[in-house]
């Protein structure tokens, strides 16, 4: 991959990254308003559901910032686009549609296995 490109899609990377992060700055500043302990006078079932809505949100932002980092690492270490598997290269179009990803599609395939196909 072209080093102009990897700066391009290291930006796209860095720029959802600092969203992410400021998203859960501010979650975090909001739960400050949320009662962790609830008497049984609330309505504790539609709260319960709301909490692991949030919860859900939470972690699946967590791992996303995660996945952003990890993708921005590989970037600066020189090893982005390369399968971690196989060692083989990752399609570009594949790395243009999901930066994130860290498997070729053969390798992602088999990962899924035959289910999922
Ligand atoms: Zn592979």
């Amino acid at each position: 991959m072209k080093p102009e490109k990897l700066r391009h899609i290291k930006k796209h990377l860095l720029r959802r990254l600092n969203e992410l992060q400021f998203e859960a700055i501010q979650a975090a500043f909001e739960k400050k308003f949320v009662n962790d302990n609830p008497s049984d006078t609330v309505d504790k079932a539609s709260l319960d559901f709301d909490q692991n809505e949030k919860l859900m949100m939470k972690e699946r932002k967590m791992l996303l910032i995660k996945e952003l980092q990890e993708a921005i690492m590989r970037i600066d270490r020189g090893v982005f686009g390369i399968c971690e598997a196989c060692e083989g290269r990752i399609a570009g179009r594949r790395l243009l549609a999901t930066p994130t990803t860290r498997f070729c599609m053969v390798c992602m395939e088999k990962m899924r296995g035959p289910k999922a196909a």
